[in-house]
């Protein structure tokens, strides 16, 4: 078990934020990406469960599919900041298509944070070049919320191959992605207890097994399903960084990528059930009184307080993502205080914006119907808030992150 992590114990990948303009043109195609492709889809992907792929198409053709990823590699080169506003502009719209699109970008900076030249070539020139998704496969039903502490085994198979044996849980863009950034306990025998690697596995690699289609309460584009790797064989090139390095990325790039774009996404949703609200409040007239929802002063006043916490959680979020990319010491706590606030934001947001659009809002098919499910996801997409405030709380206090 790995007791000793704590925040000053790793060293983060410095960024160089893009131009201004550019992230400006970036969130002005996914603006029109949301609006033309996303929105008119997402009814569908929720009742289907249909995983959102024309979306996700979309942002690849607009050279997307490189976000995070270096200029040199053929990426966009954004940081933190503008994945979480990718994802805002994305789950405002329909939080399936956010997250699928986050965790491919998770996935490629976590490829890309130590790409081999052959890793260069072979995954990340695809992904830029948007042929290529890929995604993270790290949680298992053994550990759950400790996404962590893979069980999968990564042996030795001969001096040019792996072998991976193991289960992964709930993988978003399962059975969808063109590759799968899996965690695995390290294969050298030598290796100190609690030290895993992360290797890339081809979509398309013998021995992988698929569990039945997602069908969950909210997220239901996501294709989050669960991955049986049975004797997979893997290129021993397939390695990211060394052996033994899966806690490194996991707290420079997994935890702060993911974090962002979860927060991202459900703001996002937070944004959209704001907005239903005051919609409803400014149509729905009473015969009896001759005037809106909105000449009330109670619903003005719990209106204002809504904004007040989607304001809050936003600047929040912009604040941990901006001095995460500045490369600020402590940057990663205000990250994950982030997300654990916009899971509370969000599910508060949803919650308080059915009451105000009454049983119209609660109708089966509403908008809020959907958000209400996909916010609650918010809370148990690991890192969860439960686990999120326990590190937080270890990391004020000068204490090892996983210690238990
Ligand atoms: C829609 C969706 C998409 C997902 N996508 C991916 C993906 O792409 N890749 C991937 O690898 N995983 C993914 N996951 C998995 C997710 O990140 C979690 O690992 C998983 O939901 C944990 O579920 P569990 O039932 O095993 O949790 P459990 O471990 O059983 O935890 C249950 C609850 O107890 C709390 N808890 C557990 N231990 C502690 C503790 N020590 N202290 C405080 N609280 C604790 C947890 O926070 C949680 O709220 C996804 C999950 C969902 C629902």
């Amino acid at each position: 078990m790995v007791d000793t992590v704590s925040l000053s114990d790793y060293k983060r990948r410095k960024f160089s934020p893009s131009q201004a303009g550019d992230v400006n043109a970036i969130l002005a195609q996914v603006q029109e990406i949301a609006r033309e492709v996303v929105a008119p889809r997402s009814e569908e992907a929720d009742e289907n469960a249909r995983w959102p792929a024309e979306g996700l198409r979309a942002l690849q053709r607009a050279g997307l599919g490189g976000l995070v990823v270096q200029n040199e590699y053929g990426g966009k080169g954004q940081g933190l900041l503008t994945l979480t506003k990718v994802c805002e502009i994305l789950g405002r719209e329909c939080a399936s298509t956010a997250i699928c699109f986050g965790m491919h970008s998770v996935g490629a900076s976590v490829i890309s944070a130590n790409a081999t030249p052959d890793q260069q070539e072979r995954y990340l020139t695809p992904i830029c070049e948007g042929r290529h998704i890929t995604t993270l496969s790290l949680s298992e039903s053994g550990t759950g919320a400790h996404f962590y502490f893979p069980k999968t085994s990564l042996d030795y198979l001969d001096d040019e191959y792996y072998v991976l044996n193991g289960a992964k849980t709930f993988v978003t863009n399962g059975s969808q992605a063109d590759s799968y950034v899996v965690s695995a306990v390290a294969a050298d025998p030598e290796a100190p207890v609690g030290q895993f690697s992360c290797v890339v596995v081809d979509g398309a690699a013998q021995g992988i097994k698929w569990g039945p289609p997602w069908d969950g309460l909210g997220m239901r584009g996501n294709s989050s399903r669960s991955m049986e790797l049975d004797k997979v064989r893997i290129p021993r090139h397939n390695l990211l960084g060394k052996e033994g390095d899966q806690i490194w990325y996991i707290f420079n790039v997994v935890t702060p990528y993911f974090l962002v774009a979860m927060a991202g996404t459900f703001l996002g949703v937070a944004s959209t059930a704001l907005e239903e609200a005051r919609r409803h409040m400014m149509r729905r007239y009473h015969v009896h009184t001759g005037s809106n929802l909105a000449q009330s002063t109670v619903l003005q006043q719990r209106l204002a307080i809504l904004f007040g916490v989607v304001e809050r959680t936003r600047a929040l979020i912009y604040r941990a993502a901006g001095r995460f990319d500045a490369g600020e010491p402590d940057a990663l706590v205000a990250v994950m205080a982030a997300k654990a606030e916009v899971a509370d934001c969000a599910v508060q947001l949803v919650n308080e914006a059915m009451t105000l659009t009454g049983g119209i809002g609660y109708r089966q098919g509403s908008r809020l119907h959907r958000l209400l499910r996909d916010a609650r996801a918010a809370h148990l997409m690991s890192p969860t808030t439960d686990v999120l405030r326990v590190w937080i709380g270890r990391a004020l206090l000068g204490q090892p992150l996983l210690s238990d």
